[in-house]
Order: C-alpha cells, then sequence, then structure tokens
C-alpha cells in the first residue's frame, strides 16, 4: 500500500495517520456481532428479534429509524416513538442498540437511545456529520459507500479516528458491473484493510449481496478474509420486511449462522481447528468469544461434502 501510494502521480497523497496509528483498546478478540432488522417497524418485531439475539449472545442489535432510501417515496421508520421502544427493548434485553445517523441535527437525540451510530453507505462521505460523530466516545461504524475505493474509505474512517470514538469500517459491497447481485462485495478489501490498519472491519454481507441466500456464505466468505464481525439484517418473517425485503435473513436460521460464522471465525484467526475423520470438532478453550458448538457430521455426509 505505501508503494503504491506512493506510486501516485494525481491527486493529493493519501494521509491518514490516525487511522495508521491506530490500536483497539478493549474489544480484542471478541467478534463484532451485529444483527436485526433493516428496518424497526413495530413493537412486536422489536421483542421477537431482541429475545432471539440476546438468547444466542448478540452484542448490537441494529435497526434503521430516521432513514432515507434511494428514492424519497421510501418513507420508512421516520418515528420517534419507535426510537423510545427499539431502545428499552434491546436494553432490556441486554443487547447494545446502534442506530443509524443521517443528519448532524438529530445527533443528540438519537445519542439517548444509542450505545453505537452507524454512519450509512449514502452518508460515508458526509465530512461534517463524521466530524460531529468524532467527538463521541461511543462506537461509531462507518460503512464503504458503493462508489468508494480504499482509499477513500481510509480517508473518511481519518475523520472518525482523529476524535474519540472508537471506529468500526463496514464493507458492505460497492458498485460493479455484475448484476447478479445489487452491491458487490469486496473480500479483498476487508483483507487489505487488514494488512494496513488495526481499524476493526466487519463485513455486511445483506447489503453486499441483497440476496437472502447470499447472505450466510458471504459473510463466512467476510470473516475469512480476516473480519473482525458481521451484520446481517434479519426479520421473523422476511417476506414482510418493509425495507431491504431481498435480503432479509429469517431469524430462526440466524442461530445457525451465527454458529457458523463463529467456527469460521475460530479459523481464520489460526486457533486450533480440530477435525478428526468423522466430525468436526472446534476448541474455544483459548478464545473470548462465546463456546461454539459444531455439528457432529457422518463419516458418509462428510465424503459427499
Ligand atoms: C442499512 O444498514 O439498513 C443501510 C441502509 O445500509 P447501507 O447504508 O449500507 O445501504
Ligand atoms: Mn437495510
Amino acid at each position: 500500500m505505501t508503494d503504491f501510494n506512493t506510486k501516485r502521480t494525481w491527486g493529493p497523497t493519501p494521509a491518514y495517520p490516525q487511522v495508521l496509528a491506530y490500536r483497539p483498546k478493549t474489544h480484542l478478540g471478541r467478534p463484532i456481532v451485529i444483527a436485526g432488522p433493516c428496518s424497526i417497524e413495530d413493537a412486536d418485531q422489536v421483542e421477537v428479534v431482541a429475545r432471539k439475539l440476546a438468547a444466542h449472545g448478540v452484542t448490537f442489535m441494529r435497526g434503521g429509524v430516521f432513514r432515507a432510501g434511494t428514492y424519497p417515496k421510501d418513507n420508512f421508520g421516520l418515528k420517534r416513538a419507535l426510537l423510545r421502544t427499539f431502545s428499552n427493548t434491546a436494553r432490556r434485553h441486554g443487547l447494545k442498540t446502534i442506530v443509524e445517523v443521517i443528519d448532524v441535527r438529530q445527533l443528540d437525540y438519537i445519542d439517548q437511545y444509542a450505545d453505537a451510530f452507524q454512519v450509512g453507505a449514502r452518508q460515508g462521505q458526509g465530512y461534517v456529520l463524521l466530524k460531529e460523530l468524532a467527538k463521541t466516545k461511543k462506537p461509531v461504524t462507518l460503512k464503504r459507500g458503493a462508489g468508494m475505493k480504499l482509499d477513500e474509505f481510509l480517508g473518511a474512517a481519518e475523520y472518525l479516528a482523529r476524535g474519540r470514538c472508537m471506529p468500526i469500517l463496514i464493507e458492505r459491497g460497492g458498485a460493479s458491473f455484475m448484476d447478479h447481485v445489487r452491491w458487490e462485495l469486496s473480500t479483498s478489501l476487508i483483507a487489505a484493510v487488514k494488512q494496513i490498519t488495526k481499524l476493526p472491519i466487519i463485513v455486511d454481507a445483506s447489503h453486499g449481496s441483497g440476496r437472502r441466500d447470499l447472505v450466510q456464505p458471504l459473510t463466512l466468505a467476510g470473516i475469512a478474509a480476516g473480519a473482525d464481525g458481521f451484520l446481517v439484517e434479519v426479520h421473523p418473517c422476511p417476506e414482510k420486511s418493509i425495507s431491504d425485503t431481498d435480503q432479509a435473513f429469517p431469524l430462526d436460521e440466524y442461530p445457525r449462522l451465527l454458529q457458523r460464522a463463529l467456527a469460521v471465525r475460530h479459523a481464520a484467526l489460526g486457533l486450533p481447528v480440530i477435525v478428526p475423520s468423522t466430525t468436526y470438532t472446534v476448541t474455544t478453550a483459548s478464545m473470548a468469544i462465546p463456546a461454539v458448538k459444531w455439528e457432529a457430521i457422518s463419516k458418509k455426509e462428510n465424503k459427499a461434502r
């Protein structure tokens, strides 16, 4: 990357000293696990999702409340009461809340209800917002904009890293000529970020594909590439999700995804993964992550894979 930077003959020289110097303090070794619906819809939905996520040791519950859709008619989740419901329910279940901020004027209000903030892909280069968020002491997740290259992504992260917040990068795919997915997830970007900086980066395969059938495999791929965690949009009834319907992952299937994701992370970190001939066993004794129960696979099934 350094060579690449110095070879450039156009534009400003990339400069992200705080990103390069950043050393995470507390969460080391623990995966950052974020799940929840695309949009907060009603009290029942929040209760059902929160209960399930809490039972499986998820850290952050997400949910869009103040949103801006691709088209202005997409006017979802603009109700303050929903933010209170979301926050009260999640916290009652012991979950931390993560809420997207799209406008600095909402920041003080959202601050009361959010344990962490999200900067969406469309706001990823909103430098006024980034500067303001950098002042908080909370985690701030920064999504890569659909048109941002690694360089712009780290430049945006520099705005956060200059402040007091804890920046967390999110790879959520970008524009490409591929038309089998909504956005093309870049696993190489995840691996490249890990080469350059110690900033945590997590994979969002929900937006990074737009397809529920690809959410699990691409989550696993992102973790294998070195992601420090994963964000998944879940819904108790995916077809009824009021936004990002096609990518909503069934809540009931989430525990299995979680189990597999933690196992892949374990392997990606180079921790002992015992593979006897008849079963796969993942040991977690040395890790500060929840115990992973790995399903036993018969010899016959194993062969068929
Ligand atoms: C979201 O997280 O629901 C969202 C809108 O994501 P993105 O900003 O990545 O499109
Ligand atoms: Mn969404």
